[in-house]
């Protein structure tokens, strides 16, 4: 079933940097052209790897980290800033133009994924503080910075992108202006440790900027799917979803109106991507319980799911419609069920 293009990429065995001091993957609306609203990067730092100072033009960075942690720094332009660590479960956000910067804790390889708020970011929107030095005239750098001419010429010469450093100390160390304010508006989340709300067939966490004040432009979600759990028919009126798997399998089915629809797979380290209001619904598969990261391009979580649409109409209403019976009408669900259990 094909009417609607490709909806999967595979994230993990996509294009990217790799070095010794880690990696990184990631789709664009080259790659993955169905993803207009969504570019996705899943990168591995090594503890003391450091992914560069550098700021995104076009988009905000939301990122979820899957295992090992980090130490990420970031300046607002109130100059408020903010040096904080992450580990698996936590959620970052930087609004677009945030200058920032993540680095390895250890013992183990840090790996996140980043969410940029379009797919267009990564060509016309990652600005890294060496690429900027090396373009710019010496003797500027060299009244800017206060440094004399030898040890401008010592600077990197193209973008580094990401460097192995020294793993930082536990304690957070302090910036160098000693008269910064801690920011207002807080960049970090927990969302491993969000409220989890449970279902038949499953659980759901949720961070939207209800939560998360700073994170105006994209809401959250970590799913879990037992063995057999069905994520109800639903639509999204106000975003499009992307879903990263982190373990387990579904099956995603996509409506797209007039007839098109197109049905597709997921396993580890693949990407889905469903449209403003198509509707769908994704059942889990396999016997392991599967667990879907999920991002929204909104920043309010909103949804409605066929049960609870249903339960809403007059039974002889939905009788006529679907031309059966009230006795088959009275045993559709009477509420919403959000994940339903195994058959
Ligand atoms: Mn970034
Ligand atoms: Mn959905």
């Amino acid at each position: 079933m094909s009417d609607l293009p490709n909806f999967k990429f595979d994230l993990e065995h996509a294009q990217g940097w790799s070095g010794a001091a880690g990696s990184a993957r990631q789709h664009t609306v080259n790659e993955f052209p169905v993803s207009t609203s969504f570019a996705a990067v899943s990168m591995r730092l090594q503890p003391g790897a450091l992914r560069e100072l550098h700021w995104h033009a076009i988009a905000a960075e939301w990122a979820y980290v899957i295992s090992g942690s980090c130490r990420v720094t970031v300046i607002a332009p109130s100059g408020n800033a903010e040096i904080s660590d992450f580990g698996p479960g936590d959620v970052w956000y930087f609004p677009k133009g945030h200058g920032h910067s993540i680095q390895g804790l250890g013992p183990d390889e840090c790996h996140f994924l980043l969410v940029f708020d379009d797919g267009r970011f990564s060509e016309f929107g990652t600005f890294s503080i060496t690429d900027w030095m090396a373009r710019t005239p010496p003797d500027v750098l060299a009244q800017n910075l206060s440094l004399p001419a030898d040890a401008i010429a010592k600077l990197p010469k193209e973008e580094v992108y990401i460097v192995q450093g020294e793993v930082p100390p536990t304690a957070a160390p302090a910036s160098m202006n000693a008269n910064l304010e801690p920011s207002q508006l807080n960049h970090k989340f927990r969302l491993g440790a969000a409220p989890l709300m449970s279902f038949a067939g499953g659980t759901e966490r949720l961070v939207s900027q209800q939560q998360f004040p700073i994170s105006s432009t994209i809401t959250g979600v970590l799913l879990t799917l037992k063995p057999g759990g069905l994520r109800e028919l639903h639509w999204h009126p106000n975003a499009d979803e992307w879903q990263y798997y982190i373990k387990g399998r579904s099956e995603i089915g996509v409506f797209g109106a007039n007839g098109k629809y197109r049905q597709d797979e997921f396993g580890p380290g693949q990407v889905a991507f469903i449209n403003r209001g198509f509707g769908h619904y994704i059942r889990q598969i396999g016997n392991e319980e599967t667990q879907i990261l999920v991002a929204f391009n909104s920043p309010d979580y909103q949804e409605i799911s066929i049960s609870s649409w249903l339960a809403s109409n007059p039974p002889q209403l939905l009788a006529d419609n679907f031309g059966i019976d009230l006795g088959a009408i009275e045993k559709m669900p009477h509420a919403g069920r959000f994940i339903v259990g195994a058959a």
